[in-house]
C-alpha cells in the first residue's frame, strides 16, 4: 500500500531560465546556466549550511511546479531516443512522474549569508525560475562518480553541437548591454548549439522563428542554412 508524506520546500531556485522551452534537459550541459538558492525560513540562517562551501557540487531535490500536476503515464519518449521510442517513467528522467520530483547535481560557485540570509549561487543548472527546493546534499566524489556505471540508452552525452550565428540586428543589442550581460552571448551561444527543439523537430529545418526567455531578453532565432541563426534579442 502507498503511504503518502508531505513535504515544505526549503528553498527557492531564481534562475536565468524564465520559460521551460530552451532549459537544458540536463545539468552540467551549459556551465553558464547558472541560478541562485535561496532558503527560506526557518532555514534561512547560516549554520544550516555551515562546511558547504567546501563542496564543488551539490544535489537538488526538487518538484518540477511548473507541469499539469497528476498528469504522468507509464511509458514516455525520451528526446534521447529521438522522441519515437518509448520507455517506462522510472527508466528515464521525464519532468511527468507519479511523484514531479526533480534531481540535479549542480556546481556550487559561493555561499553568501548573513544574519537572516543564505544564498547559493550555482552553475550549470537545469531549473527554472521559481522551481521549489526540498533538499540539498553535497555531492560526494568517492561514492557518486562511478567510473565503471552504465548509462543504458544514453551511455553518453548528447553529441553533435549546432554552430550559432547572430544577425547584425542581433549583435547590436548585446554589444549594448555587455557591460550589465558580459556572458549573455555566451551563454545564449552554449545554449542553442545544443539545439532545445522537441526531438522529433530536429530533421527537420523550416522558417519557423523559435522563442525563449532568457533573463530580462527575449531571443528569437531560426534554422538556417548550416545552424541556428539568432535573429533578434530583445531587452525587457
Ligand atoms: N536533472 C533533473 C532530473 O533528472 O530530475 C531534471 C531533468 S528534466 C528532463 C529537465 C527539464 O525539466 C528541463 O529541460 C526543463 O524543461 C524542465 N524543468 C526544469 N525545472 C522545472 C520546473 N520547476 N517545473 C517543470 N519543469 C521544469
Amino acid at each position: 500500500m502507498s503511504r503518502r508524506f508531505e513535504f515544505d520546500s526549503i528553498g527557492t531556485i531564481h534562475s536565468c531560465f524564465k520559460e521551460k522551452f530552451g532549459i537544458p534537459r540536463q545539468p552540467g550541459l551549459v556551465a553558464d546556466a547558472t541560478a541562485t538558492l535561496e532558503l527560506l525560513p526557518p532555514y534561512n540562517r547560516p549554520e544550516v549550511v555551515k562546511g558547504l562551501e567546501g563542496f564543488s557540487h551539490l544535489w537538488l531535490t526538487f518538484v518540477f511546479h511548473a507541469i499539469e500536476q497528476g498528469k504522468w503515464s507509464p511509458t514516455v519518449r525520451p528526446p534521447r531516443l529521438g522522441g519515437n521510442k518509448r520507455v517506462g517513467v522510472f527508466a528515464s528522467r521525464s519532468t511527468h512522474r507519479p511523484n514531479p520530483i526533480g534531481l540535479s547535481v549542480v556546481e556550487l560557485e559561493r555561499v553568501e549569508s548573513d544574519a537572516q540570509s543564505v544564498v547559493l549561487h550555482l552553475k550549470g543548472v537545469d531549473l527554472l525560475d521559481g522551481t521549489p527546493v526540498l533538499d540539498i546534499k553535497p555531492y560526494l566524489p568517492y561514492v557518486d562518480a562511478i567510473e565503471q556505471a552504465e548509462g543504458g540508452y544514453a551511455s553518453s552525452a548528447p553529441g553533435g553541437r549546432q554552430p550559432v550565428g547572430f544577425s547584425a540586428e542581433a549583435e547590436r543589442v548585446l554589444q549594448q548591454h555587455m557591460s550589465d550581460y558580459p556572458r549573455l552571448r555566451i551563454l545564449i551561444t552554449e545554449l542553442l548549439a545544443l539545439d532545445p527543439r522537441p526531438a522529433y523537430k530536429q530533421t527537420s529545418e523550416s522558417d519557423r522563428i523559435y522563442g525563449m526567455r532568457l533573463l530580462d531578453f527575449d531571443i528569437n532565432w531560426r534554422m538556417d542554412t548550416g545552424g541556428i541563426l539568432v535573429t533578434q534579442v530583445t531587452k525587457l
